[in-house]
């Protein structure tokens, strides 16, 4: 008998588990089964494969029942994740919807989520900027957070390694506030973003107008052909599946990266409750999943724990994860589990015309844009406010066709498409404070569908934000005053927090436990064998987009983690 327990916990027994197979669990996935772990990953979703599991990545718009409008019943009945840009009908299938997966709004925030292998790293804009060292000396310089435990210098390598195997296009701009990075060819420019640029470059000293660096393989290496990914074919529909791999993902990459080890076991539909707790190992020893399909409740062991659940889940697992050691959650010694939670502010947008350049037009299609690096507080704290923002900017020429006439002539109108003069358009990309005050908890009575308390999301804005909102809106103003563009019009949306979908903390690293939950190496500090590698563990929230820097994180902290147990440490 006693053997027979011994296998059946054998079977359920891997060296590491990853929660979560989206941007930052695929490279944990990647890096563990690489180093020889066998590796469970487990996946709350469903299984989505390369390629195959794209219904809609090469329908025509004209193939969509509704031409790729989302229908009345489904915005009211998804009333947040109707609000994402990308939510449409050629991708709803990848967006949580709002009655399946409920949440507490004490504030209104509005969640947007991917459950199935490959998380939002099928659906992200795919804008992958280095954070800098204004970044990481932040919060010591201006007091507004606790000091980050590392540096750039500890993360450049592993955003060079990253990188690499990713493909990062983009241009050598040497600027402070955005390290290069190992660059495939960058994306174009259009004539009007060129103009905008020079206007810019000589108006301001330190106002820099760039392509944005982006997740495209603008040119295969052969790190990206043995991944058999190819080319990025400018489709722009990347949000439903790139057939070509054009762009990254974990389904494209990571994820079938690890499986060609052997070594990984994929588990979708697979819930994880809890992490499990061994009181007199002192330390964690597996995790609690329920099975979607069953919800029975299964068990499943390793000697070290990724959790890379997306910053809220990642706080929602770790808050549930309670035991006489850790009654708050694990390794919540500290209190601060769940706490300063930060995002980003998309609030502001603006739009202009520009009346010149009518010779010309665009090329072809682009998926990126160009990107204006932060300007504000760089150096000295100049502003009323903390901080800074970032912003994306773009041009273009819409068309549209004369529908007029019939048979030939309605042909010849057909195909002669008129051209309207340049738009140019911007939207803000601000940093948030990480507060006490923004917090996610566990509601004492409210449960999802698999038992689980479900997540109460108290996040919101403050007047830092408010401030901020008003000089992005004045100085791009004065920059599209400049640079002679009409017609100027800017917008405060008034959007409720979380529609930036970057949202981060609760699970901050930092030097002192007793002011954070993990350490430099994305190790919880009471708790040695767990890593918290998402956007989670994000201390402060810089203005760039996180993704690249959760991956770089991710890389690192599985590096550390192998070696670790190698010495017998963990
Ligand atoms: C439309 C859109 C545009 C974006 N644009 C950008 C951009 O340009 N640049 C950028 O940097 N970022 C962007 N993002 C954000 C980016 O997608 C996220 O930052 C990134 O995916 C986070 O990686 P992650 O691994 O933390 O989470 P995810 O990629 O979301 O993966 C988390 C995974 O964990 C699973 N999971 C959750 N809970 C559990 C549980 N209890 N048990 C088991 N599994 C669980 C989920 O199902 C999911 O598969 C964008 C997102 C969207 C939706
Ligand atoms: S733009 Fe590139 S990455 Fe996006 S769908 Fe097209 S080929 Fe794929």
């Amino acid at each position: 008998m006693a053997n027979i327990a011994i296998d059946a916990i054998k079977e359920v027994t891997y060296d590491a588990i990853v929660i979560g197979s989206g941007i930052s669990g695929g490279w944990a996935a990647k890096e563990l089964t690489g180093k020889g772990l066998r590796t469970l990953v487990l996946e709350r979703g469903r299984d989505v494969k390369h390629i195959v599991d794209y219904p809609t990545t090469v329908t025509n718009p004209w193939e969509f029942e509704h031409r790729g409008q989302l229908p009345l019943e489904i915005r009211e009945q998804n009333p947040i994740v109707s609000k994402c840009y990308a939510f449409y009908e050629g991708t709803t299938h990848f967006f949580v919807k709002d009655a399946e997966h409920p949440y507490v709004q004490e504030k209104p925030f509005d969640w947007i989520r991917g459950y199935q292998v490959g998380g939002k790293s099928l659906l992200w804009a795919r804008q992958t900027q280095r954070w800098s060292d204004f970044d990481f000396e932040g919060p010591a310089r201006d007091g507004f957070a606790v000091d980050w435990p590392i540096r750039y210098a500890d993360l450049a390598p592993w955003y060079s390694y990253v990188e690499k195997f990713a493909g990062i296009s983009g241009n050598k701009d040497g600027l402070a506030t955005l390290p290069d990075g190992e660059f495939l060819p960058p994306h174009e420019w259009n004539c009007v973003e060129s103009y905008f640029q020079k206007q810019v470059a000589g108006h301001y000293k330190d106002r820099h107008v760039i392509m944005g660096r982006a997740a495209h393989i603008t040119k295969p290496q052969p790190i990206h052909f043995q991944q058999g990914r190819a080319q990025c074919q400018h489709r722009t529909i990347c949000e439903r599946g790139c057939p070509y791999g054009g762009y990254f993902s974990s389904n494209a990459s990571t994820i079938p990266w690890a499986a060609k080890t052997g070594k990984m076991t994929l588990r979708p539909n697979s819930v994880v409750h809890s992490i499990i707790y061994d009181e007199k190992k002192g330390k964690a020893v597996g995790v609690r999943v329920v099975d979607a399909t069953t919800h029975k409740m299964m068990e499943f062991y390793a000697r070290i724990i990724f959790v890379n659940a997306a910053a809220l889940n990642t706080n929602l697992v770790l808050l549930n994860s309670t035991s006489s050691r850790f009654p708050n959650g694990l390794g919540n010694d500290s209190g601060v589990l769940g706490k300063y939670v930060a995002f980003h502010n998309y609030r502001a947008r603006i739009s202009g015309e520009y009346d010149g350049m009518l010779e010309s037009t665009t090329d072809g299609r682009r998926p990126n844009s160009p990107y204006i690096p932060r300007f504000r507080n760089v150096y000295k704290q100049e502003m009323d406010f903390l901080r800074g923002y970032a912003a994306g900017f773009s041009a273009g020429r819409m068309s549209h066709t004369n529908q007029d006439g019939i048979g030939a002539s309605l042909k010849a109108n057909l195909v002669k498409p008129i051209l309207d003069g340049w738009y140019v358009g911007s939207h803000m990309m601000g940093e948030t404070i990480p507060k006490e005050s923004n917090f996610v908890a566990l509601d004492g009575n409210l449960k999802d569908p698999f038992g689980i308390p479900q997540l109460r999301i108290s996040v919101g804005y403050d007047d830092n934000d408010d401030k901020m909102v008003k000089d992005y809106i004045e100085q791009m103003t004065e920059m599209f005053t400049i640079a002679g563009f009409k017609n100027i019009k800017a917008t405060d949306s008034k959007q409720a927090a979380g529609l930036d979908i970057h949202e981060m903390g609760g699970v901050r690293m930092g030097k002192d436990p007793k002011t954070s939950i993990l350490n430099k190496w994305n190790q919880i500090h009471a708790c040695k064998n767990v890593f918290v590698t998402d956007g989670a563990c994000m201390t402060s929230t810089s203005t760039q987009n996180p993704s690249l820097t959760y991956m770089a994180m991710t890389a690192r902290a599985a590096d550390y983690a192998v070696k670790e147990m190698k010495k017998g440490t963990i």
